[in-house]
């Protein structure tokens, strides 16, 4: 069981630190507090639930990586985001 369910949305510019590739993508971040008081954060994109981009080692142009996160960013700005 769960409660405090507050979603948010974040873009990250991903590069390729091997190839050169950048690409972003776009994150829904599903931030849940449980009962016993434990916060988790799931991510979703595309309607899919994914691993956190922070842990995100391959390179979609060449599969090898290392990947560098450029800068996340919010890109719902029509909600207010209370952290
Ligand atoms: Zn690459």
């Amino acid at each position: 069981m769960e409660r405090d369910t507050e979603t948010v949305h974040e873009a990250y510019s991903f590069v390729c630190l091997h190839c050169g590739h950048g690409w972003e993508e776009e994150y829904e971040i599903r931030h849940t507090t449980d009962l016993s008081g434990h916060r988790r954060a799931d991510y979703f994109a595309r309607g899919v639930r994914v691993a956190s981009p922070l842990t995100r080692a391959d390179c979609p142009s060449c599969n090898l990586g290392p990947i560098r996160i450029l800068r996340p960013g919010r890109v719902n700005s029509t909600r207010p985001y209370l952290a």
